[in-house]
């Protein structure tokens, strides 16, 4: 990538999408080209199309998708499959079409079977039945993988997969029906504060373990599997590090400086009890989170201040 290359961040508005925006800032990218869905329906095939044809983009990072917490990918099981097919699809096979240099496909560790050995590494893929809470959504992002992989095979794309660990930080959703763990816990835990309440509910057993990843690392690892890594197989991006969700509940109970209860409600589902992916291939191409859990914690609450309360 050149400083001027036309660098394309499909789904700048939200969360990854915008940590990558503002990390390609950073590093002096000069021609970053944005749209928001209102402008570009990712999942119109004559739109992207159009799109693709008149900017010309030279890199793509494939950041768009619907995305939630697990009540959700349980709920809303049709819109979780077909908006991100749409998207993967119609993205992936404008970028062949008018030869994009390379794209990266942004996919999650949800894609690893339900009871995979931990830590997952990328080849246990497809060993193993899903978690079903999440299944459209992983099928979805599986097929994403498999666009990339196919359209390499077939026409020499250089374009590549990375997958996430759970993540956090500035520009997270704290619609507490659609939310992940960690927005969801800093928004309850920050109204039970305010309005002083004696306790706060948590869904699940709190036993389910979760690896979690600051946004802005993220970001970091994908630009810097854009510049170094051209090879076939997805990567896995993560910390190496979980923590069971009562723990985490603990965590920032103290950094919102709630000092009530906290309840858990056992009618809520758990989800997959483990999720810990094995990032040994990027960490042996010499990249590294950078942010512990505790101040990213601390950032996030600071960013949901500003923002929201
Ligand atoms: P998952 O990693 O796909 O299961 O996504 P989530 O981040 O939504 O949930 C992670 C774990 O946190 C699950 O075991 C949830 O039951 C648990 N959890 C506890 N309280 C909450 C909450 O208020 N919202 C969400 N989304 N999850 C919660």
């Amino acid at each position: 990538m050149k400083q001027d290359s036309r660098i394309f961040v499909a789904g700048h508005r939200g969360m990854v999408g915008s940590a990558i925006v503002r990390k390609l800032e950073l590093d002096g990218f000069t021609n970053i080209l944005t749209r928001s869905s209102a402008e570009l329906d990712l999942r119109n095939q004559n739109e992207v199309e159009d799109f693709f044809l008149r900017q010309k983009p030279e890199f793509v990072f494939l950041a768009a998708a619907h995305v939630g917490g697990i009540m959700a990918n349980k709920t809303f099981r049709a819109e979780f499959i077909y908006d991100n097919l749409m998207i993967e699809a119609n993205v992936i096979h404008a970028a062949w079409k008018h030869g994009v240099s390379k794209l990266l496909f942004l996919g999650s560790s949800c894609i690893y079977p339900r009871l995979a050995p931990q830590p997952m590494r990328e080849d246990c893929l497809l060993t193993g039945l899903l978690e079903d809470t999440n299944e459209p959504y992983a099928i979805a992002k599986i097929a994403g993988i498999k666009l990339c992989e196919a359209y390499r095979d077939q026409h020499g794309c250089n374009f590549i997969s990375a997958m996430p660990t759970n993540l956090f930080g500035k520009g997270d959703n704290y619609d507490l029906q659609k939310s992940h763990v960690i927005p969801a816990l800093i928004r309850k835990f920050h109204e039970a504060k305010i309005s002083q309440s004696p306790e706060t509910v948590i869904w699940g057993s709190g036993a389910p373990l979760r690896e979690f990843m600051f946004v802005d690392d993220l970001a970091d690892g994908c630009v810097f599997l854009m510049r170094n890594y051209d090879d076939r197989l997805f990567v896995n991006i993560g910390t190496g590090t979980e923590i069971t969700i009562k723990d985490l509940a603990y965590i920032i109970k103290g950094v919102v400086g709630f000092d009530g209860e906290v309840i858990f409600d056992a009618g809520k589902p758990d989800g997959t009890p483990r999720k810990l992916m094995d990032s040994t291939l990027i960490y042996s191409l010499g990249w590294r989170h950078k942010t512990e859990l505790i101040d990213g914690l601390v950032s996030a609450y600071q960013h949901f201040k500003s923002e929201f309360a």
